[in-house]
């Protein structure tokens, strides 16, 4: 219907300006507010040379002022890069670097270390602001935060509403062809690659998955999932502005915090990591009562283990529903409908994906791209208007991932006959042990079910005799204890002899991405690097 994310939002102020369109803590914005504020910043962004196409980073938290830099930034014509706010020197630039990004929004406390890393980049200017400026409610300023110059190319975000305030930008109109966001995949299994978001996948991802969870004027979305990653911008905050639902933001995830959040703003729907869901249920003073007005609960990104699941239900009351989706599909594109249970693969004991949104083709192929009968496995290969046209600045990725408009996933899968999807698991972290192939998905599911594992990571690490040995990196629940021989002893009890872990180590930790996903080419590397 619409052709850009601008006109969606300006439907949206037309439709319900009074309404509340963003809260965070005890502070709101209607949906005309945030459309003031927006075309002052957008005016003011504007003021410092930003042009339609150019890159800014948003370097925030769940704040306010992130949710307002995007609206901004598309009313410019100009992309959002979206980044994570712990990235430190190295990090920020190499992201920085690559996107060529002119401008940065950032908050006070991050200015002297980011304004460092940032010297001699292609930024030419700096804006910070508070996220405590919006917990001063009915102030008719909005932001409470004392304005002032910081040096000559950094600038305060509340000050330059006020000095932009009334001023509107150029009217401009994104095609759908334009770009959106920028978004890091998550380095779980390599360096990250810069995703094009245009405005026309990111309008048909808003769309389709706003009917799929029946999403309704003055729902309340709580963002759980970071604004930095794909998820949490278009699933959480995107989908939320447009959609006519009150975007909740509590700066960086708690558990704690979001609990009571969901009570405070009668929140209607989440998604986020299944980590989230994990540290949620970790909480003893968690009851029910939290989750009284969620009607859909959903988790993407990485595998769900069947026994969170059910723990989840049986302790909340909560289905948590599965969603898959990649960065490169602008978000989740195969998700479980609302209301129904994922059904299980017998076989392997994992939990369906779901079925396609409308509007995307999914298949299954062999190596040579040919589609596998239904029940059969080969990669998930994904077309429509959420795929990304390519990544930033690297033809040939694009022309390796997405050769004829089809996203090559590198996820293993099987469809049955009726379209419900299951991943098997990533087609490179395949074990190869004495010849048997083993998925570590599924030993990993098998340890989730010991009741004193909290997380756990399975990879294949070189080994002389079998080629490779499946080895288990485990952490465990506070206040248990259990020993290698007792997990490897009830892995042998529930898989084949070949698929149980030879090695167990019991870890405090396990290396994640910033997205919250275990990263099992870190521990693989470790592993090989201290048998070589
Ligand atoms: P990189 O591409 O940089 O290695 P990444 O693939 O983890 O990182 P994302 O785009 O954040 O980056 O994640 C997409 C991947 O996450 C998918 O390819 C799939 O392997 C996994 N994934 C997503 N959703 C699910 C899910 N519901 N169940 C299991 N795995 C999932
Ligand atoms: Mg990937």
């Amino acid at each position: 219907r619409h052709t850009s994310l601008v006109e969606a939002w300006r439907a949206r102020v037309a439709r319900e300006p009074e309404a509340v369109a963003i809260a965070y803590f005890d502070a709101t914005m209607t949906v005309r507010e945030v459309d003031e504020v927006t075309d002052a910043l957008a005016a003011a962004y504007r003021s410092l040379g930003t042009q339609r196409g150019d890159r800014v980073g948003i370097y925030l938290q769940n704040i306010p002022q992130f949710a307002l830099s995007l609206l901004a930034l598309w009313k410019l014509g100009a992309t959002a890069l979206v980044l994570n706010p712990m990235y430190r020197g190295q990090e920020l630039r190499r992201l920085i670097d690559d996107a060529a990004a002119v401008g940065i929004v950032c908050t006070d406390a991050d200015v002297p270390a980011t304004a460092e890393t940032l010297v001699g980049s292609t930024v030419q200017w700096m804006v910070s602001t508070t996220p405590l400026a919006f917990q001063t409610r009915n102030d008719p300023r909005v932001f409470g935060a004392e304005a002032r110059r910081l040096t000559p190319a950094e600038y305060d975000l509340e000050e330059l509403i006020d000095e932009f305030r009334g001023v509107r930008p150029a009217p401009l109109a994104p095609t759908r062809d334009e770009v959106a966001l920028l978004t890091y995949t998550s380095g779980t299994t390599g360096p990250p690659k810069g995703a094009m978001n245009t405005h026309g996948n990111l309008l048909a991802v808003t769309t389709t998955y706003a009917a799929w969870i029946e999403l309704r004027p003055g729902d309340a979305v709580f963002a759980m999932a970071p604004l930095f990653h794909i998820t949490g911008a278009v699933i959480n905050a995107t989908i939320a502005l447009l959609h006519d639902a009150v975007l909740v933001m509590t700066n960086r995830f708690n558990p704690e915090v979001a609990i009571d959040a969901f009570v405070e703003h009668g929140v209607t729907f989440t998604i986020g990591s299944i980590t989230a869901f994990n540290a949620i249920d970790q909480l003893p003073q968690a009851t029910r009562e939290h989750f009284a007005s969620l009607r859909s609960v959903y988790s993407g990104g990485a595998p769900i283990p069947p026994s969170t699941v059910d723990r989840f239900r049986d302790r909340f009351g909560v289905y948590i529903h599965n969603i898959y989706g990649m960065t490169e599909t602008s978000s989740g594109v195969i998700a479980v409908p609302l209301g129904v249970e994922a059904p299980v693969d017998e076989a392997s004991g994992t939990l369906s994906v779901g079925v396609p949104l409308p509007g995307l083709d999914a298949q299954v192929v062999d190596a040579s791209d040919r589609p596998v009968p239904p029940g059969a496995q080969g990669e998930l290969v994904l077309r429509g208007p959420q795929v990304v046209p390519g990544y930033w600045h690297r033809p040939e990725a694009t022309a390796a991932t997405i050769p004829d408009g089809w996203l090559h996933t590198g996820d293993g899968a099987i469809m049955d006959e009726a379209g419900w999807v299951y991943l098997v698991d990533r087609l490179k972290d395949q074990i190869n042990t004495s010849g048997y192939k083993v998925w570590p998905r599924e030993v990993e599911d098998t340890l989730y079910a010991h009741p004193a594992v909290h997380e756990a990571a399975v990879v294949g690490v070189p080994d002389d005799y079998r080629g490779e040995a499946v080895t288990a990196f485990v952490s465990l629940k506070a206040g248990t204890t259990a020993t290698p021989e007792e997990l490897i002893a009830f892995a042998r009890e529930r898989l084949a002899a070949y698929k149980c872990p030879r090695v167990v180590h019991v870890v405090s930790d396990l290396p994640k991405t910033q997205t919250g996903k275990i990263r099992r080419n870190v521990l693989r590397d470790r592993e090989a690097a201290d048998a070589g």
